[in-house]
């Protein structure tokens, strides 16, 4: 009875890309301590015959920030494989912040990240002022392992005000800025984070604040990273799904670059089938700042999303759609009836379409509020406006006006060909993620794309091998946040471990399920073929089902002091 925990006659598939072989896997404590035939026993023996043993998954982009107050197992990523999440990123976040600032963070979240702000109300414990509190109230109780990026619009808030959303920082303020991000940094922070992204509205609709942040702050703030020599900055640049970056994007990737010497990873490269060269085009086009450690990351599964009128995000991308955030319903409606807003919307998406293009057969009537409308469920727009001999437009939004803002629409924004979607999921140059865990919970799920990645692409539609797709899901993201602990299966690592069945993981059907603070909805993805997740050495899950212990932790830079 040496060990902890063996994990005896199992697949080792051990994140690095190497050929799979047959071996014992023994823990003591966290760690993995042997390797091989072990005859000696344990407390806890797992037999993992005909199973894959790989390292647990590594999510690099989720905004679980607000869930980790009311969710301790981190669904759904917990439930396929994940064990370590990346948070706080796009710019957006929930501390640091002083008590009069939570109801305007809170909102960021509803704009940005498409939160409910009665969750949020209910759910936020709002338990820390400065980040390091932040990182230390999340040190206990949690499934899974936790990385902390630091969104630069809290910060920038704390030390600015309101003002934040109106200006650029002064000399002072950057001075002030930067030295709350090393306090994080040393705290064990994994970097910092921002967007561009100009569909990032808000609190009262004005810009996000960190969009606002000059050159020279970003310059300094990016300096505080490379003094300590440790992080990575996340950066959104908007854009999503087309060959060009917007103006001034690739610049801004170079100069933090240049400013922090450290990684820099960036959104995104998705694919479109309207324009199909331009995933190729844009990854040509950023190929030198990729090798200087740009690193775009990509999904591995279509984004489908359900929404409706009252949440305006899809629309965000267009300047005139941003009076409709955050208001009552009485007014949304009139500005949607409103001839010249429709025409304005109408010109700018037809001129620059984004990712809510007019691709009226791709957007279909999914919920009706009114039993008097049945008829149009399953309907794309396009079918809708050929029956009713109406503008498709005019058709979207006077069906959705007349079913008091309640209908609920479907729409395949991004990556929906599979042919498309190949080319980038198996180029080496992309980080796979973007799972955006923990937002817009009430329009997607994207957290299964681990098992979407091993059910779908490897076993399905043979793409890649199960040792490269393993790679992708824990070693790659965990070398990029300097996670040296983690992500591989080796002598001495943490034991966090993924036992699976290669014939049956997938990811399943999506569904609502309304189990959010206050009673509220959010769709859930379940994992099928993931038997046992085991998080610093304690099983998290055991043949699927929580086991009661709740062993993550908080992960930590090298800046740590
Ligand atoms: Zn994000």
């Amino acid at each position: 009875m040496s060990y902890d925990l063996l994990v005896r006659n199992g697949t080792v598939i051990d994140g690095t890309g190497a050929p799979r072989y047959q071996a014992d896997v023994a823990v003591a404590g966290s760690q993995i301590v042997k390797i091989g035939k072990i005859n000696e026993g344990a407390r806890q023996v797992i037999d993992a015959a005909d199973l894959i043993v790989a390292p647990g998954f590594v999510d690099p982009h989720t905004h679980y920030d607000a869930q980790i107050d009311w969710d301790a197992l981190v669904s759904c990523s917990s439930w396929h494989g994940v064990t370590s999440v990346v948070m706080g990123n796009c710019g957006v976040g929930i501390a640091p912040c002083r008590p009069e600032q939570r109801e305007a963070l809170a909102w960021d979240l509803v704009n940005v990240e498409g939160m409910s702000f009665n969750v949020l109300s209910k759910g936020v414990t709002w338990e820390w002022e400065s980040f390091p509190e932040f990182m230390t109230a999340r040190r206990q109780g949690l499934g899974i392992n936790l990385g902390f990026l630091m969104p630069l619009t809290p910060f920038r808030s704390y030390v600015m005000g309101e003002e934040a959303q109106e200006r650029a920082a002064t000399a002072g303020e950057i001075v002030q800025i930067a030295a709350l991000l090393r306090e994080g940094m040393e705290a064990g922070a994994l970097g910092f984070s921002t967007t561009v992204a100009t569909q990032h509205v808000g609190y009262r609709g004005r810009p996000l604040a960190c969009r606002l942040a000059s050159r020279e702050e970003l310059g300094a703030y990016a300096r505080v990273l490379r003094e300590l020599g440790s992080g990575a900055i996340e950066v959104n640049l908007g854009g999503a799904g087309s060959s060009i970056l917007p103006q001034g994007a690739p610049e801004l990737v170079d100069f933090l670059l240049t400013e922090s010497r450290r990684s820099v990873t960036w959104l995104s490269v998705q694919t479109r089938s309207d324009q199909p060269t331009a995933h190729r085009e844009l990854l040509t086009n950023t190929d030198a700042l990729i090798k200087r450690g740009g690193i775009p990351q990509a999904s591995c599964q279509p984004t489908d999303i359900q929404f409706n009128l009252r949440n305006p995000f899809l629309f965000g991308p267009y300047e005139v759609c941003h009076q409709l955030f955050n208001r009552p319903l009485e007014e949304q409606a009139r500005i949607y009836a409103d001839p010249n807003f429709r025409a304005t919307f109408r010109a700018a998406y037809t001129k620059a379409p984004k990712a809510f293009s007019g691709q009226w057969q791709r957007v279909e009537v999914c919920k009706v509020k009114k039993p008097q409308y049945q008829s149009w469920l399953g309907k794309s727009i396009a079918a809708l406006s050929k029956l009713q001999g109406k503008d498709p437009l005019d058709t979207f939004l006077d069906a959705a006006l007349a079913d008091d803002l309640g209908t609920e629409f479907s729409m395949a924004v991004l990556n929906f060909d599979p042919g498309l979607l190949r080319e980038v999921i198996t180029d080496p140059r992309v980080l796979i993620g973007l799972s955006d865990g923990g937002a817009h919970v009430d329009m997607l799920c994207n957290t299964g794309y681990p098992t979407y990645l091993l059910g779908t692409w490897v076993r399905e539609r043979e793409v890649m091998s199960l040792e490269r797709a393993i790679q992708r899901l824990t070693a790659e993201p965990a070398h990029f946040f300097g996670l040296t602990n983690r992500g591989v299966i080796a002598q001495g690592k943490a034991a966090d471990l993924v036992i699976f069945d290669p014939r049956t993981v997938a990811a399943g059907d999506k569904e609502m399920l309304y189990d959010l603070p206050g009673g509220e909805g959010r769709f859930v993805q379940r994992a099928e073929g993931v038997h046992w997740v085991i998080v610093n050495g304690a099983a998290l899950l055991a043949d699927g089902k929580h086991s009661g212990a709740l062993p993550g932790q908080v992960l930590r830079s090298n800046a740590r002091r």
